[in-house]
């Protein structure tokens, strides 16, 4: 359980919207959001590097 910024009531840890005021929970979502770009950019400087490599040689 983690407590509401809005409403100060107790919510499921979970949940990422207060069923009790309707407040989003950033956090989940925007680490989410953070790895899927850190994983994007590495499968992108790896594609990269190998077509380098495949130029180079
Ligand atoms: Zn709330």
């Amino acid at each position: 359980m983690r407590e509401c910024p809005s409403c100060a009531l107790p919510v499921e840890a979970k949940t990422s919207v207060c069923p009790y005021c309707g407040y989003e929970f950033p956090t989940t979502s925007m680490g989410q959001r953070i790895v899927a770009w850190l994983m994007i950019l590495l499968l992108l400087g790896a594609s990269f590097y190998v077509l380098l490599a495949w130029l180079l040689y």
